[in-house]
């Protein structure tokens, strides 16, 4: 394997290096905290990602005004220990000067989520400026062992050497379609993939659409539909028929506590929350405040529950947690209720069971959840929505295949992303510890609970960050220096 790679020109270099895979926020996030951490004496920061800007990703890199953020400004922040740090810098930068829908009545920012983009971006700029960090604008094609450390390979014909390896690739594309793809091949308005820019220009203002998945994708779809002038009618489904909740009419404060006596399994810890949730409505408090305790308590409640039971979370709790965790901007909200009282949307819990082209049009054959008798729906276009596949993340990019055949990657138990040790160490099938090649971000959420939301993804970056310092600390301490500390990109 390694006569292969044989790069044609080298810069080499004493220090040790550090390749980040992917520079969205988790990425983007590890790389900021690991310069801050290690100062001077700083590895080579290598992060490699295709988009022109860090700290974007797939969420903060939408052009399309009708996205948000769907946390407020005032808890999304880069540094766990100063929250307000995005509102400051909004302010300080007038960022939503043109974006008079920005504060919601309560006094909360929303965003576009390009502006968060920015924010993101300028921490990371003095970095880039300074050399601390390196952007690889590339997309990694393949990550291979070599003696202690690693070699990746790029689509832009680089080569290069690290010590330590990061995967922070989080959000892959959603999953393919099955048995729809075949019956509706070729349609025009068949919008499988809507991270795809441009993807709903092709809904024609009057189009009948049907949109499969009910979740903050949907929520995201249905607003920027209507933004572009789309008046026709919408059917949205999902198995159970549930919609993303918005936020508290007023910011609160975490109420509850989950981890002094942590349940030990799924049905106690539903129990709880329900009594919390009763326990806070005596008080005044919705049950926002209860979700947004269980949320910030997530990974020490997840550690004390057995594998079984997590997986039965998953299994039968999720789809209520995911409607409760992940809310919905208020301006995006308003946009569904009006539709909703209009009688343009319509939302139900039902699958798809049957869907074939009619001249332009599709005819949809719905089973509803809780009924016999089947539904017919002739619609103009079908988006689906039904989010990122990361349940399927190794067959998502072959590298990530590769690296699990050799070896060094598995499926965690529960399905939600990369089997990681406690200190987002990678596990192989066996669960050996790949001490070198960390997860981080959402992949990492079979590990550590609950790992979507910005807060929680923030707070792991510092942790991966520190992890990756102690290691570069260790290395040196033993003055075993895992491979020559040589960065080539040709
Ligand atoms: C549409 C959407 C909106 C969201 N909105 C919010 C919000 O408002 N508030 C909130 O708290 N959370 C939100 N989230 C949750 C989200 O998980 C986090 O906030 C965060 O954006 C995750 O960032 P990430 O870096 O982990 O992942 P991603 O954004 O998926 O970034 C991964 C990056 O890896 C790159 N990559 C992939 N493969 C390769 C490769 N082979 N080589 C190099 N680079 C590669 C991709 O180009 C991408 O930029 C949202 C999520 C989505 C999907």
């Amino acid at each position: 394997m390694q006569s292969q790679i044989k790069p044609s020109t080298e810069q080499k270099s004493q220090r040790p290096v550090v390749a980040i895979i992917g520079g969205g926020v988790s990425g983007g996030g590890v790389a900021y905290h690991l310069s801050k951490l290690t100062g001077g004496g700083a590895p080579e920061i290598v992060v490699f990602e295709p988009r022109p800007m860090l700290g974007r990703g797939l969420a903060y890199d939408s052009a399309d005004s009708a996205h948000r953020i769907n946390v407020p400004a005032a808890k999304m922040s880069l540094q766990p220990d100063d929250v307000e740090e995005f509102q400051r810098w909004i302010k300080a930068n007038d960022a939503v000067r043109d974006d008079p829908e920005a504060a919601h009545e309560n006094g909360q920012l929303f965003p576009r989520r390009r502006v968060f983009g920015d924010y993101v971006g300028s921490l990371l700029q003095p970095f880039l400026k300074s050399g601390a960090i390196t952007h690889r604008r590339a997309t990694v094609t393949a990550v291979r062992r070599v003696h202690d450390g690693w070699v990746i390979l790029d689509d832009k014909g680089g080569l290069t050497q690290a010590d330590i390896v990061a995967i922070a690739t989080s959000h892959p594309p959603p999953a393919a379609l099955g048995r729809l793809a075949a019956s509706l091949a070729g349609h025009p308005r068949l919008i499988a993939d809507t991270t795809k820019p441009g993807a709903l220009e092709v809904v024609r203002p009057q189009d009948r659409v049907l949109v499969i998945g009910n979740g903050l994708t949907a929520a995201d779809v249905i607003a920027s539909l209507a933004r572009n002038g789309h008046e026709g009618p919408v059917v949205a489904i999902s198995r159970r028929g549930l919609r993303s909740r918005g936020h508290a009419a007023a910011p609160q404060e975490a109420f509850g506590d989950f981890i002094a006596e942590p349940a030990t399994s799924a049905t106690e810890l539903l129990r709880k929350v329900r009594l919390t949730i009763r326990q806070a409505a005596e008080q005044g408090l919705s049950w926002h405040a209860v979700i947004d305790q269980v949320r910030s308590q997530g990974h020490e409640l997840w550690r004390a529950l057995p594998i079984a039971e997590r997986r039965r979370i998953v299994r039968h709790l999720r789809p209520y947690w995911d409607v409760h965790r992940f809310r919905i901007a208020p301006q995006v909200e308003a946009v569904l209720d009006t539709a909703i009282e209009a009688g343009r949307l319509e939302i139900l819990a039902a699958s798809v069971a049957d869907a074939k082209v009619e001249g332009e049009a599709i005819r949809v054959i719905l089973q509803p959840r809780h009924a016999r008798g089947r539904l017919e729906r002739i619609v103009d276009a079908v988006i689906v929505t039904t989010g990122p596949a990361h349940g399927g993340i190794l067959e998502t990019q072959p590298w990530l295949g590769e690296l699990a055949r050799e070896g060094y990657l598995a499926l965690d138990p529960t399905g939600l992303g990369l089997a990681c040790s406690e200190r987002s160490e990678a596990l192989g099938p066996d669960g050996q510890v790949i001490s070198s090649l960390l997860i981080s971000g959402p992949l990492a959420r079979g590990t550590f609970g609950e790992l979507m939301g910005l807060p929680q993804i923030t707070e792991h970056t510092v942790f991966i960050a520190r992890e990756i310092t102690e290691k570069l600390k260790d290395a040196e301490r033993h003055n075993s220096r895992p491979i020559s500390g040589r960065s080539v990109v040709l």
